[in-house]
C-alpha cells in the first residue's frame, strides 16, 4: 500500500523537474545581493511610469540602513512597514535587513485598535508608514505605552500624483510629516553610504507576519531567511522563471504570498516586480497592457475580476506563460471560465503564512484533477523537499485516500511564532505544521481540501478569525452573546455573519452593530450581516455550536 513517505506525488511533477533541490542562498540578503552584482541595471521593480533597478534598490536600502543605525535601531532591532504596495515596502525589508535586524509586515487596512496590538506584539522600536496612515492612524497609536516605536519614516503612495510628477518617495518634497523622516530626505541625506556590514543567518527572522493560525489571537509566524529563501527558489525553479520574466504583483505585499511570491522571486531571478498600489482592476490591466508581464500569483476573485473588465481581450493575456491561484478555493467552472476568456490555465496553489506561501503546487502545464465526491479541484502536490502527511482524529497516519488534517513539514515551514512557545508546540510539534485544513491524498498523490478544523473564515483569501470580531462586539453593551461564522458569498466564497443575543431589553439594530464593528477593524474582517436570535444554539456544556450556525446561514 502507498504510504505519504513514498513520496507518490513525485510521479506527477513534469518531466525533468526534481524531487528536492538544493538551497542556492541561506539568506534573503545573499540573494539580493547575488542579483545586484549580476545586473545592477536591471530593473527590480515598476510602477505606474517610473522603475527602480537594483542598483537603485540597493543605494536605497543602504541609505535607510544608515537612518536607521543613527536612530539606534541594532541588531535583532524590528522595523514595522505599514503601506499599501508601494516600492518603499521593498527598500524597507532590505533596509531592515541591512541594520541586522528584520521586518514586520503590516496590513495597511488595520485600524487603531489592531495596530496598537501588532507594534506592542511585535516590540517594533522604527516604523515605516504611508503619509496618509500616519496621519490617519499611527499617530496616536505610537503615542500609546504599549507601543516601542521610537522612530516613523514616512513614504507618500503610488497614485496619479505620483504618476504626475515622477516624484516617487516624496515625503520631504511635500514638506514632510511633522514628527517623522521622509524617505526622500533619508536617500538624499545617506545617498552614497554604506552601513556596517551584516550577515544574518539562515534562522534568523527575516519577517514577522501576523496570521491567527489554527486559533484566534494573532500572532507573529517568524518567517526566517531561510525560509523565505527557500521558497523563493521554489517559485523560480517549478515555474522555471528567469531574467526574462516580469511578475505581476496583485498580491499585497505585506501578506506571505506578496512577500515570497512577488518579492522573493523578483530579487531571485532577477526579474522586474510590477506593482499596483493597490487592486483596482483598471489600473492593473493597464500595467498588464504596458508592462506585459509573464507570470502572476494571487487570488481568485482577482482574476475573476480582471478577466470580466470591459474591453479585456485575449490579447492583453498573451504574455503571460502561467497564472497560479492560492489563498481561497477555486470552482473548477471558473477555472474553465477564465481560460475561454483568456486562453490562460490557472493552476492552483496552496500554502499558508506559516509555510512560506507553497507547500503545494500544480506542476506546471499538467491539469489538476477534480474530486467527483466533494466536486473541489486539487490544490496540487508537494513542492520540492516538502512532506507531507494526513493524519486521522487520533493523530495517526489516515490510509492514503482518507479524510483526515494536513501536517507539512519541510525547509519553508515556520520554526514557530513569535514570543508564543505555547502556539508553537500546539502547531509546530515537533516542527511539523498542523495547518488546520482538512482533506486527502489521491493514491497518485494529488491533494484536496474539503474542510477545516480551524474556524477561520475566507473571505476572498482574506482570513478572518471569528474570536477576534466577537471580542469587538462583545464591547457593545446592548450585546449578550454573539456568534461569527462564514456564510456562501457569490463572489468572496465566503463573507462574515455575526449571531447575535442581545441583553434583556436592551436594543440596536443591525446597520448599528455592522457599523459598530466597522470603525475597530480593517474591511474585510467586519460582518456583512447580523442576525437576531433569543438564544444561540449550544452543547450541554455551553458551548455555541458554530457549525450548527454556519449551516443555518448556508
Ligand atoms: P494564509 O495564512 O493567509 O496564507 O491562509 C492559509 C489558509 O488559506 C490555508 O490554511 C487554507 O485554508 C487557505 N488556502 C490557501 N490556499 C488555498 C487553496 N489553493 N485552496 C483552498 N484554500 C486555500
Amino acid at each position: 500500500m502507498t504510504t505519504y513517505t513514498e513520496r507518490p506525488w513525485l510521479a506527477l511533477y513534469r518531466d525533468g523537474t526534481r524531487a528536492d533541490i538544493t538551497p542556492a542562498f541561506d539568506t534573503m540578503l545573499e540573494l539580493f545581493r547575488a542579483s545586484v552584482s549580476r545586473a545592477p541595471d536591471a530593473v527590480a521593480i515598476r510602477y505606474f511610469d517610473g522603475s527602480l533597478t537594483f542598483a537603485d534598490l540597493d543605494a536605497r536600502s543602504d541609505a535607510l540602513a544608515v537612518a536607521l543605525a543613527e536612530q539606534g535601531f541594532a541588531a535583532g532591532d524590528r522595523l514595522a512597514v505599514y503601506t499599501q504596495n508601494n516600492p518603499a515596502f521593498v527598500v524597507g525589508l532590505l533596509g531592515a535587513w541591512k541594520a541586522g535586524g528584520s521586518a514586520v509586515a503590516i496590513n495597511p487596512m488595520n485600524k487603531a485598535r489592531e495596530l496598537t496590538y501588532l507594534l506592542a506584539d511585535s516590540g517594533a522600536t522604527a516604523l515605516l508608514c504611508l503619509e496618509e496612515l500616519y496621519a490617519s492612524v499611527a499617530r496616536d497609536v505610537i503615542a500609546g505605552d504599549e507601543v516601542r516605536v521610537r522612530t516613523v519614516f514616512t513614504c507618500s503612495p503610488l497614485d496619479e500624483q505620483t504618476r504626475n510628477d515622477q516624484r516617487l518617495f516624496a515625503g520631504t518634497n511635500r514638506g514632510g510629516v511633522e514628527g517623522t523622516i521622509g524617505l526622500e530626505q533619508v536617500f538624499a541625506e545617506y545617498a552614497g553610504r554604506s552601513p556596517a556590514p551584516v550577515s544574518p543567518r539562515g534562522d534568523d527572522v527575516a519577517v514577522l507576519t501576523y496570521t491567527s493560525g489554527t486559533t484566534g489571537v494573532p500572532k507573529g509566524a517568524m518567517n526566517t531567511h531561510a525560509n523565505m529563501a527557500f521558497n523563493s527558489q521554489t517559485y523560480r525553479d517549478w515555474m522555471g522563471l528567469g531574467p526574462d520574466d516580469a511578475l505581476l504583483g496583485v498580491a499585497p505585499l505585506f501578506h506571505i504570498t506578496g512577500l515570497v511570491g512577488h518579492v522573493g522571486i523578483a530579487l531571485l531571478a532577477g526579474c522586474p516586480l510590477v506593482l499596483a498600489h493597490r487592486f483596482e482592476p483598471h489600473v492593473v490591466m493597464d500595467a498588464i497592457r504596458e508592462h506585459r508581464p509573464t507570470f502572476t500569483v494571487g487570488s481568485i476573485t482577482v482574476f475573476i475580476s480582471l478577466s470580466g473588465l470591459e474591453g479585456a481581450t485575449k490579447d492583453d493575456w498573451s504574455s503571460f506563460r502561467m497564472v497560479y491561484s492560492g489563498g481561497a478555493p477555486i470552482a473548477p467552472a471558473v477555472t474553465d471560465q477564465f481560460q475561454d476568456k483568456t486562453g490562460l490555465y490557472i493552476h492552483n496553489i496552496y500554502g499558508l503564512t506559516e509555510t512560506n506561501s507553497p507547500s503545494h503546487a500544480v506542476p506546471l502545464g499538467v491539469k489538476a484533477p477534480v474530486d467527483p465526491s466533494s466536486g473541489a479541484l486539487s490544490v496540487g502536490v508537494p513542492v520540492f523537499n516538502t512532506v507531507v502527511r494526513i493524519l486521522d482524529e487520533d493523530g495517526k497516519e489516515a490510509p492514503v485516500g482518507e479524510i483526515g488534517e494536513i501536517v507539512t513539514s519541510g525547509p519553508q515551514v515556520v520554526p514557530g511564532y513569535w514570543q508564543k512557545p505555547e502556539a508553537t508546540e500546539q502547531s509546530l510539534p515537533g516542527g511539523e505544521l498542523r495547518t488546520g485544513d482538512v482533506g486527502f491524498m489521491d493514491e497518485q498523490g494529488w491533494f484536496f481540501l474539503v474542510d477545516r478544523k480551524k474556524d477561520m473564515i475566507n473571505a476572498a483569501g482574506y482570513k478572518v478569525w471569528p474570536r477576534e470580531v466577537e471580542d469587538v462586539l462583545y464591547g457593545h453593551p446592548a450585546v449578550r452573546e454573539v456568534a461569527v461564522v462564514g456564510v456562501p458569498d457569490e463572489y468572496r466564497g465566503e463573507s462574515v455573519k455575526a449571531y447575535v443575543s442581545l441583553k434583556p431589553g436592551a436594543e440596536v439594530s443591525e446597520q448599528e452593530l455592522i457599523g459598530f464593528a466597522k470603525e475597530q477593524m480593517a474591511a474585510y474582517k467586519y460582518p456583512r450581516s447580523v442576525e437576531f436570535l433569543d438564544e444561540l444554539p449550544k452543547t450541554t456544556t455551553g458551548k455555541i455550536l458554530r457549525r450548527e450556525l454556519r449551516a443555518s446561514g448556508a
